[in-house]
Formats: C-alpha cells, structure tokens, sequence
C-alpha cells in the first residue's frame, strides 16, 4: 500500500476528519491490504468507545404505501407490481409487545410516506407506546415530515428519528428522487430533527446508480458536519420492478470500506451492519461488524408482511434478520467475539 494513502488514514484516525479531495483520493486509491488496516483500526476505535457491545433494535415496517417515487425504491409510487399493506394500530402495538417479550428496548417504526399515517393517529399511536414501554427508545423512520409534525411526535414520546440523507450531491440527488423531493427539503428535515432534540440518525446507500468517489467524499463531509448519532449505509440493491433495475449493486467492498471509515471520522456514533448488507452475503453483518459496526436490526414486522416490504430483490427479513432468532443471533454473535445487548443503546453522541 502506498504510504500516501496510509498516511490519509492517519490523518483520519487522529484528527477525525479529511478534505474532500483527500476522501475521494483515499477511496479511489483502496486495495484490500489498506482496507484490512482500516479494519483493525476501526476496531480499535470501536472498542474504545462501545466495546464489543452490538445493540439490537426491532424494526417494524409499518407501511408499504408510500407517495414518493424514489427511483431505486421496490415500494416506490410508480410500481404497480408492489404488494402493499399497512399495519393497524394493534398490530403495532402487538408487534412492540412481542418485541419486549423478546429482550428488545428500541423499536424502530419505518415505512414509505404513507398519508394514512398522519400526526392525528401517528401521535396517539407513539403515546400508546410510550405508555406500555416507558424503559423504551422509539425511534421513527416515516421519512419527510414538516417540523410541525416532527414536534408533535417528539412530544408523544418519539425519542429518535431516522432519515438517510441519501446522497450530499445536489444533482445527483435530483437524478434518483424525481420533483417535489430535493436535497435541500431533505437537509432542512434532518437539521428540524436536530434541533427538536431528537438522536438524528441519517446515512446513505453505496453504490447508488450514478455514485462517483466524489459523491462519497461530499457524503462522508455532509455527515462529518451533521455529526448524527446514528450513520446507517448499505450497498444500494436493484429492485427488478423500478427503473433501476439493470444498475449493478453497490459491492461489499465498498460499503465495508465505507463502514471502516465513518468509525474513524465518527468514533463515538452507531453504526449499523445493515439489512442490505446482510443481503449481498450471508457473512454481510459479520463483516460489518468486523469494519467498525455496532448496531444490529432485526426484523419485527409480522412475518406474513416482510415480503411486501420489499425495497430491493432478495431482501433478508428471516433467521438471523428475524427478531424470533434473537436466541440464535446471541449466540453467533458470541462466537464472533461480541456480546449482544438489549437494552435502549444510547449513543455517545451528545
Ligand atoms: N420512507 C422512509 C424510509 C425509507 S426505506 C424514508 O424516506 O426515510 C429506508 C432506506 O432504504 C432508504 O433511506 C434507502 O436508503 C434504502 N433503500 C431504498 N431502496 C433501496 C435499494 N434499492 N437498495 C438499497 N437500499 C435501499
């Protein structure tokens, strides 16, 4: 490996931050041997702040309906194809219930913007679960909501929020979210978010068609800036029935070295070994563990609605990606050397 690139690895790990210019020289110039020290040093730093602590949340997929039309996204508006369904009040209610039972202290509430779901029964439904659960994070993940809105779900109860950036690049954000969505509407959500106190979570997809070294480097900047609390990203997977269909998916490689990189530029955030990543190869999550990840999120939806939820082909929601094998998940994450731990997992972040 050559010793400038080492050496823009160093400047990372002391100082926490790089230049634009040299992200994108550090990304275009890594080999396999720059990525295993990468690895080794992310480790490190992980340990440091959280240990070999891998937090679980339970995702519950609330909604397939979404009013946008994303163009990588299976549960965009345009596809004709997607099975949709929406989740009623109890079955949330039952899905946290179940989700207690099984040792989980953050449930996560995701779904495509779904008009259904407005403030008028969204804020009575995060009460309701506040109540049942007052020793539990509820994060939500219900994308661009007005300020308005994001206030009055942090005053029902609501402790977190995520909403992935997606790309910092402008232009390259217009090319995947046709109008009314921009960047900017986007960036102005997350700095709502912030500023109504929420633990922020936001991230973005490798690979996404159209992604350049360059892009990345403005993504690892925009988030160095916004310093969230939570960073998730995963390789972007075509869905077969989007216009995306024929883009390759980002590779394992990438995101893995992305990974390492975030836990250098921000040691102290979660990050999570994502679903996506879980779905390029059975070994995805170990992996991302092993490149700085901390953060597990297994799947709580009712298991006859995982398939609807399909944002990308072959999308993994059972087994290991499955809340009911919790047990088995402990377990092969003590065989890896980490210690899986239920509780509500605050971030370090402040
Ligand atoms: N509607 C919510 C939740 C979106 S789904 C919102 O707007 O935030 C959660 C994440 O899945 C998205 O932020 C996106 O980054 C990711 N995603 C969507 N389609 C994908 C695909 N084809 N491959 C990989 N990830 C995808």
């Amino acid at each position: 490996m050559s010793s400038q690139t080492r050496a823009l690895i160093d400047k990372l790990e002391r100082q926490h931050e790089l230049s634009p210019d040299e992200w994108e020289r550090l990304i275009s110039a890594r080999t396999p041997a720059l990525a295993n020290e990468l690895f080794a040093r992310a480790r490190r730093v992980r340990d440091a702040a959280y240990g070999r602590d891998v937090f679980v949340r339970g995702l519950i997929e609330i909604s397939s309906y979404c009013k946008n039309d994303c163009l990588y996204c299976g549960i965009r508006r345009s596809n004709r194809e997607a099975s949709r369904y929406r989740l009623t009040d109890e079955e949330i209610l039952a899905c946290c219930e179940t989700g207690y039972n099984l040792g989980f202290r953050t449930f996560v509430l995701q779904g495509g913007e779904d008009g259904a779901f407005g403030d008028e029964r969204l804020a009575p439904l995060v009460s309701r679960i506040r109540e049942a659960h007052p020793d539990c994070a509820i994060t939500l993940s219900l994308g661009e909501r007005s300020r308005a809105s994001y206030k009055r779900l942090r005053e029902a109860g609501a402790d977190r929020y995520l909403l992935r950036h997606e790309t910092a690049d402008a232009a390259h954000y217009a090319s995947l979210h046709p109008a009314p969505l921009s960047h900017e509407a986007r960036l102005s959500c997350l700095h709502d978010l912030r500023d109504l106190g929420y633990q922020v979570g936001s991230g973005f997809m490798v690979g996404s068609p159209g992604q350049t070294a360059r892009h990345l480097a403005a993504d690892m900047t925009i988030l160095k800036g916004l310093n969230p609390h939570m960073v998730g990203i995963g390789p972007f997977i075509p869905h077969r029935h989007t216009p995306c269909a024929e883009s390759p998916a980002g590779t394992l490689e990438l995101s893995l070295f992305m990974l390492g990189c975030l836990r250098l530029m921000l040691p102290h955030a979660l990050l999570p070994a994502t679903t996506a990543l879980g779905t390029l190869t059975p070994e995805g999550r170990h992996l991302g563990l092993d490149a700085g990840a901390n953060v597990l999120m297994p799947n709580l939806s009712p298991i006859e609605c995982r398939g609807a939820y399909n944002l990308y082909d072959g999308k993994a929601s059972t087994g290991l990606e499955g809340a009911e094998g919790i047990a088995g998940l402990k377990a092969q994450l003590e065989s890896w050397g980490y210690r899986l731990k239920v509780d509500r997992g605050d971030s370090l972040v402040r």
